[in-house]
């Protein structure tokens, strides 16, 4: 059956990855997500995701744009389907961002970081750029920041002031005294970016672990020269950003400080998604200055940049599942 909607062609393209249940987790398998109705019409792609809840057999679908599951699981696969597309615009100035969003466990940071040995889409991205680098006179540099509570704070060069937004009389975002550094090679890159991220788990605010309760921001600028004697360098940047955790605030029971964060991380991810909704659906008014993520974004969420939401699911939490899903869905088109 034909519908209307498949004629829309989606700015942002919404994707579900599920993770596999953990060893640990075996012993309460069972059946909870499926992928139905594969729809192709000319370059646009679209899929139905049922979710089933195994003890309540309640069932709910949603229309996005692909899906990977446990089968399909390998993170290159993702990359050469929906990230790399994005890497050769970025030589030519054009920005692209990469979320990845879902509840605490759902396998965000394992998607954008990978673990141990085996890459995420942050080393993966950077390796293709670097290797697009070669014979070239494009400079590639890294910057990592957080922001925690709407506030912005550096992980390469951590300082006790957050980072503040400016906007320029162009409506060009700058991100003041944001460290840069300059990337040459994986080792160079692996250095800077483990000892990153080992920042982000202690927190500067003195609570545990806000790794969860932030979003992780890592931005691969490239700057290349015109091919013109004008000396104009053109930057592309690409945003690489494991989002906080969507948690369902009925779920948990938060005291006041953990309220105050909830109420933020809420906030910027819907937000965010009203902000996705508006580009997708040529809405005159885009939201960005509703959230902190958000506004740092505007040079890199509309226009001539491309961007990608990978929704994550652990395939044994239904509710939390058809949360995540329900909003990733509703960012996506009418
Ligand atoms: P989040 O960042 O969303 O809180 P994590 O990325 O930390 O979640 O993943 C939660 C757990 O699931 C971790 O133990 C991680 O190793 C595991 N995991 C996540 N995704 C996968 C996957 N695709 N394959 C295997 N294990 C995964
Ligand atoms: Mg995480």
């Amino acid at each position: 059956t034909t519908t209307t909607t498949t004629s829309m062609i989606s700015k942002v393209k919404v994707i579900v990855r599920v993770r596999p249940f953990l060893a640990h987790e075996i012993k309460r398998s069972f059946p909870l997500l499926s992928c139905a109705s594969l729809f192709d019409s000319n370059q646009d792609q679209e899929v139905t995701v049922h979710l089933k809840d195994p003890d309540t057999s309640r069932n709910e679908c949603f229309k996005l744009d692909s899906f990977y599951d446990q089968e399909d699981n390998n993170v290159t696969t993702i990359f050469d389907k929906e990230v790399s597309p994005f890497i050769p615009a970025l030589f030519s100035g054009c920005n692209s961002t990469v979320f990845a969003y879902g509840a605490t466990g759902s396998g965000k940071t394992y998607t954008m970081q990978g673990e141990n040995e085996l890459p995420g889409l942050v080393h993966l991205s950077m390796s293709r750029i670097l290797a697009m680098c070669q014979g070239m006179t494009s400079l590639v540099e890294m910057s990592y920041y957080e922001i925690y509570m709407d506030r912005c704070y550096d992980l390469l060069e951590p300082k006790a002031e957050e980072i503040s937004v400016l906007e320029d009389k162009s409506g060009q975002i700058h991100l003041k005294g944001l460290s840069r550094v300059s990337i040459n090679s994986m080792s160079e890159f692996q250095e800077a970016f483990s000892c990153a991220i080992q920042r982000r788990k202690v927190a500067h605010t003195g609570i545990n672990d806000v790794s969860s309760r932030s979003h992780g921001v890592l931005v691969i600028a490239v700057s290349t020269p015109a091919d013109d004697t004008s000396g104009h360098v053109m930057m592309g940047k690409l945003n690489l950003i494991d989002l906080a955790g969507n948690e369902d605030n009925r779920k948990t029971c938060n005291d006041g400080i953990r309220l105050q964060e909830s109420a933020k991380i809420n906030q910027s991810l819907f937000t965010l998604s009203q902000v996705i909704y508006a580009l997708n659906n040529n809405s005159p008014r885009v939201p960005y200055r509703e959230s902190k993520l958000t506004r740092i974004l505007q040079d890199s969420l509309g226009g001539r940049s491309r961007a990608l939401m990978v929704a994550c699911l652990n395939p044994g939490e239904y509710q939390e599942s058809v949360y995540t899903v329900k909003l990733a869905a509703r960012s996506r088109h009418i």
